[in-house]
């Protein structure tokens, strides 16, 4: 996997500062590091013995290392500080005010262990100045033990009002042999994780800072146009802090140090792509040039034009096939704007190449429904379509195997069971991947082994930003398919109040008498295809009684391919009025007559997920409609998701919002693009740099090849061969 892919870690250090941070940082534990076990009974704000003792990462220290990507002096000297701990004053305690984080000194004046309703330690520290109490709620008995009447101790933490004034809770606390002196600079406060604590890293990285050689491999000439600041210097300063250096100014990710960082961190990615797309022009593969004839009968079949979009994309694959470079090109259009076409033109022209095509869906509805369109399009031009699924049995398997391995088939349409080592073409020449995204690097990865590798063609109806496209896709071509069909009606979207559902009733039975069909889709249970089908399985008894009038089916990712077959034909052939679906519908599934989509509990499902569910309705003549039914109370967060989804119909503005919303880390997953993603610069923030970038990038490849792979190596040591896969 990428590099930087075990880095999403977690901020935790000795809960020393405050309850809050301590509560934070245990859930990011739990959420960064597969569930690891928090550090609750964590010395919490030991006095200074228990710093020492922390020195070294606790059971395999080079396992817990390396899953936070930190193996060589670059990885530490690239492991940044989330923010600083000012230890070098000592403010009265007469001049602090909630809110304030400092740093106190003064002498313990009373100590006492407090029974309320639970155990806490209640310890008054007095200056020249004023009093302040010291709270813990967790402690151990040698902390206990350190805290004892008349003892001069350092107190540093996070300062609030309490019943008793002001207090500290769980403050960090050094006691004092003789005066201390104290630290010239700020302390970094670094991305954590369990078993490895904040001394032994800052040890660690103070010491790549000394035993590495850190040159700026930027040429002067542009650092200087750019105004950004030499690398060295901003290592050091980010490490660092000079003395009295603002902790605010410092932890500001707009600043001198921190710009050059993400210049430095976008830079490293644009080089290691375009060293990926170096690499692919190097490869050979079989020109497609095709003499037309499949392609043209294929077009004379089609019940409409291609409109001028499709032309134009068309166009651009037919150029790419036709050289001797593999194609690596992204469709995009929005669901419903005729991807599928496309798609069976290419697959089409690498037969009448004399290759073969195969067509990868994620899901075997989606597949089987490719199946049965591209079969009545191609069989009658007198091309083999087989289908390979996982669930297949076991002689339609070796059967469509030896069609494969025999050349017979010329287009093969099937799940990831496509990819499989008994799968063998005799003469691939074009592999489609529709819903690409859903797709892993690896699986992609083998679609182009083989000595042969063939073209590919990646379908997505998930749009994606132009920032994010720049960076993420910059080893890709990219086509667009920007305007629907001709004869397409918007989508009317209503929200409606789950309390409201009679209403939606009222509505399902109208279409219905209109002659139409609905799908109504089941909550969303995360994870769990078993759960979800049990939920779907009760709701569509639940909808029979409440529309016994009614032909209602059944399709759910739990069933048999025959039995989803079965349940789609039925549905496209209008004997069920009303489907009960789990997410299974979202891609692809195409039955104009459709006209109404009803989604429980919307505000459990992404803003992409809500659009391509929407998107199954609105595909016919009739005007459509999607009802997001929601649970009150909606939380604000949820609510403006799901009032883009009310105001956009416009799949590139959603994912746009999307983005914002929630940031490019959970929008496309560094998992599926082979990338990892950026640590500190922000693909929105960012954008501005972007251009900037790319032509240093362009520039340094030209000018200093050995400059451009030593800075991929700092960022990404070995792992860019994963990119742009
Ligand atoms: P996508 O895969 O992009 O979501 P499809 O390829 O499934 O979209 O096409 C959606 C619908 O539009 C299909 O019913 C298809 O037959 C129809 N369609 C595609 N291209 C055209 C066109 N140029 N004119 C009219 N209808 C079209
Ligand atoms: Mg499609």
């Amino acid at each position: 996997m990428a590099a930087g892919a075990g880095r999403v870690m977690a901020a935790v250090e000795r809960p020393q500062i405050s309850t809050d941070n301590t509560t934070a940082g245990r859930r990011a534990v739990a959420a960064g590091d597969g569930g690891a076990r928090a550090p609750a009974g964590a010395p919490a704000g030991a006095p200074s013995g228990a710093a020492a003792a922390a020195a070294a990462p606790r059971p395999g220290p080079a396992e817990r290392l390396a899953r936070m990507g930190l193996r060589r002096d670059w990885d530490f000297l690239l492991h940044l500080p989330l923010r600083y701990v000012d230890e070098t004053r000592i403010v009265p305690i007469a001049s602090l005010h909630a809110g304030l984080q400092a740093q106190v000194e003064g002498e313990i004046v009373h100590v006492q262990l407090a029974v309320h309703r639970r155990r806490q330690l209640l310890v008054r520290l007095r200056d020249d100045s004023a009093e302040i109490v010291l709270r813990w709620v967790h402690f151990y008995a040698s902390q206990q033990a350190q805290l004892v009447a008349g003892r001069r101790v350092r107190a540093l933490g996070q300062v609030r009002g309490g019943p008793l004034g002001l207090e500290m809770i769980h403050p960090q606390v050094r006691t004092l042999e003789g005066a201390a002196p104290l630290p010239e600079r700020l302390t970094p406060v670094y991305p954590a994780a369990e078993g490895v604590s904040q001394t032994w890293l800052r040890r660690r990285i103070a010491k790549a800072l000394v035993q590495t050689r850190i040159e700026d491999l930027l040429p002067e000439a542009v650092r200087r146009s750019l105004g950004l600041m030499e690398l060295g210097a901003a290592l050091q300063r980010l490490h660092e802090p000079p003395p009295l250096m603002d902790g605010h100014a410092l932890e500001d990710h707009q600043r001198d140090a921190w710009r050059r960082l993400q210049f430095d961190e976008l830079l490293a990615q644009q080089l290691a792509l375009r060293q990926a797309r170096a690499r692919r022009r190097r490869i050979a593969a079989r020109p497609l040039p095709g003499d037309g004839r499949l392609t043209g009968a294929l077009l004379a079949a089609l019940p409409f034009e291609l409109t001028p979009d499709q032309r134009t994309v068309w166009t651009q694959i037919e150029r790419d096939l036709a050289a001797a470079t593999p194609m690596n090109r992204l469709l995009q259009g929005d669901v419903g704007s005729g991807k599928t076409i496309v798609a069976a033109l290419a697959a089409a022209r690498a037969i009448e190449s004399g290759c073969q095509a195969a067509l990868m869906a994620p899901t075997e509805i989606l597949a089987d429904q490719h199946y049965q369109r591209l079969a009545r399009l191609l069989e009658p031009l007198g091309v083999t379509v087989t289908w390979l699924a996982g669930r297949a049995r076991e002689s339609v398997r070796r059967a469509a195997l030896a069609d494969i391995a025999s050349g017979a088939a010329g287009l093969a349409i099937g799940t990831h069971a496509l990819i499989q080592d008994a799968v063998r073409f005799a003469r691939l020449g074009l592999a489609i991947v529709d819903e690409q995204h859903r797709f892993g690097v690896e699986q992609r990865l083998q679609l182009r082994q083989g000595e042969q590798p063939p073209h590919l063609l990646m379908l997505s109806a998930t749009p994606i930003p132009r920032s994010l496209a720049m960076t993420y896709l910059a080893d890709l071509d990219v086509s667009v398919i920007a305007s629907l069909p001709p004869g397409r009606q918007a989508i009317r979207t209503k929200l409606i109040s789950g309390s409201r559902r009679d209403e939606v009733l009222g509505a399902i039975r109208a279409e219905v008498a209109a002659g139409r069909q609905a799908y109504w889709v089941c909550p969303l249970v995360e994870e769990n295809d078993e759960i979800e089908a049990m939920a779907a399985v009760r709701m569509v008894a639940q909808t029979r009684e409440l529309l016994p009038e009614l032909r209602v089916g059944l399709l759910h990712g739990q069933m048999s391919a025959a039995e989803k077959r079965t349940a789609m034909d039925e549905f496209a052939a209008r004997r069920i009025d009303v489907l009960v679906a789990t997410t299974v519908v979202e891609v692809g599934i195409d039955v104009p007559n459709a006209s109404l989509m009803v989604i429980e509990h919307a505000q459990r499902f992404g803003l992409a997920t809500l659009h391509q569910l929407r998107g199954r309705v609105g595909r016919g003549a009739a005007q459509s409609t999607c009802v997001l039914l929601f649970d009150e109370p909606l939380s604000e967060p949820a609510r403006a998701r799901l009032r883009v989804l009310y105001e956009s119909s416009d799949g590139f503005e959603i994912a746009r919002c999307d983005l914002r919303l929630r940031g490019p880390g959970e929008f496309l997953g560094a998992r599926q693009w082979g990338l990892p993603l950026l640590r500190f610069a922000d693909l929105e923030r960012d954008a501005p740099l972007l251009d900037t970038v790319q032509s240093t990038a362009d520039a340094l490849l030209e000018q200093d090849a050995p400059a451009a792979a030593a800075i991929i190596e700092r960022w990404y040591h070995g792992a860019a061969q994963f990119l742009g896969a």
